[in-house]
């Protein structure tokens, strides 16, 4: 048995999720022809309150997309220091965009309405237009830690107020729900677009959707087509995002409920200085100097755990579908008992 913690993207379909991809209605997803690929869009448009959505091969070209429609060269988006799109996508603010980054940092990855107030620059020739703030939820590389509504209403009505747009990174956003108990409608409410990951949490091969206003969706559409996105018979890929959207959402807090058991394992163990607080499905925790963390990573590995190194001494797990509790029970043994 390979237990594999290194991300919630791991996840290989069920055979009920091949099912329903191999028995998807398909067409030409660039003529606007492929019913399955619509049926999802409409669907997750309708979850989030949003009036429309487009479906990409990758949450990177979700957020790049929005990035490119809300900005113009030489101007400015405001994010956490820990944020995806900052640190994992490449370079493609820069390099989509011609945009840079203004990079904040938040209380684990969140930041305040306060905060980005201070940072929007004035209507001076010398300086940087600000013209987004995106915010992630979950924050992945912060440890899983969510933003409440009452977190998300002031920096909405700040960005309404100065005119700037606000995009949400929502690559974990069910995982986000599912603590908030927030309905999906409200969640989605203040944003002007949110990018949304089928393939974390959810368990599907691959696609992400991207939400906004019609005439948002029209730009990024032919944004989609420029970076190379525009897919064919795509509804097979689709009819996974639908099936997972209907039947992989509740569960999640099971995710949840197994990275909590981990975090109180890992915190029993000598070899271990301090762990991010478990929030979500994400635990994040420092090694203490003994061992650095490839070390650790070669260790396990050796027992059959795959993880991620995250940093130095930083160690990252992640839960998700195919993590059962028997390999729950299998890991703590491990770890338990592992001779470094
Ligand atoms: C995974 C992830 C993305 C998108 O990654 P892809 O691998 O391109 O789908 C975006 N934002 C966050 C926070 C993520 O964790």
């Amino acid at each position: 048995m390979v237990i594999d913690l290194r991300s919630d993207t791991v996840t290989k379909p069920t055979k009920a999720m091949l099912e329903a991809m191999m028995n998807a209605k398909v067409g030409d997803d660039v003529f606007g022809e492929d019913e399955t690929v619509i049926a999802l869009e409409q669907k997750t448009a309708k979850l989030f309150a949003k009036e429309a959505g487009l479906f990409c091969p990758s949450g990177t070209m979700t957020n790049q997309i929005a990035i490119k429609v809300h900005t113009n060269p030489g101007e400015e988006v405001i994010c956490d220091v820990n944020s995806h799109i900052y640190n994992y996508e490449g370079g493609g603010i820069a390099f989509n965009s011609g945009v840079q980054a203004k990079l904040l940092t938040g209380d684990r990855g969140r930041m305040t309405a306060e905060q980005i107030e201070q940072n929007i620059n004035g209507d001076f020739d010398w300086l940087t237009k600000t013209s987004l703030v995106s915010l992630e939820n979950t924050v992945n590389r912060a440890g899983g830690s969510y933003y409440k509504q009452e977190q998300v209403l002031p920096i909405a009505k700040l960005c309404k107020e100065k005119k700037i747009f606000l995009h949400l990174d929502g690559a974990r956003i069910f995982n986000a729900v599912t603590e908030t108990k927030e309905s999906t409608e409200s969640t989605g409410e203040p944003f002007d677009s949110i990018s949304i990951c089928l393939s974390k949490g959810l368990g599907t091969p691959a696609g992400s959707v991207l939400l906004g206003t019609k005439e948002f969706i029209k730009k990024a559409r032919k944004i989609r087509k420029v970076f190379g996105g525009g897919m064919r018979q795509a509804g097979f890929i689709a009819a996974a995002g639908i099936y997972a959207l209907d039947n992989n959402v509740v569960r999640i807090k099971e995710d949840h409920k197994r990275a909590k058991e981990i975090e109180k394992i890992v915190k029993s163990l000598s070899y271990v200085d301090s762990v991010l607080p478990v929030d979500t499905n994400i635990v994040i925790f420092d090694l203490s100097k003994k061992i650095n963390s490839a070390a650790f990573e070669k260790k396990l590995f050796e027992n059959n755990i795959k993880m991620a190194a995250f940093g130095k001494q930083t160690v990252r797990f992640v839960t998700h579908l195919d993590f059962t509790d028997e390999m729950l029970w299998q890991l703590e043994k491990i770890l338990k008992s592992i001779q470094l």
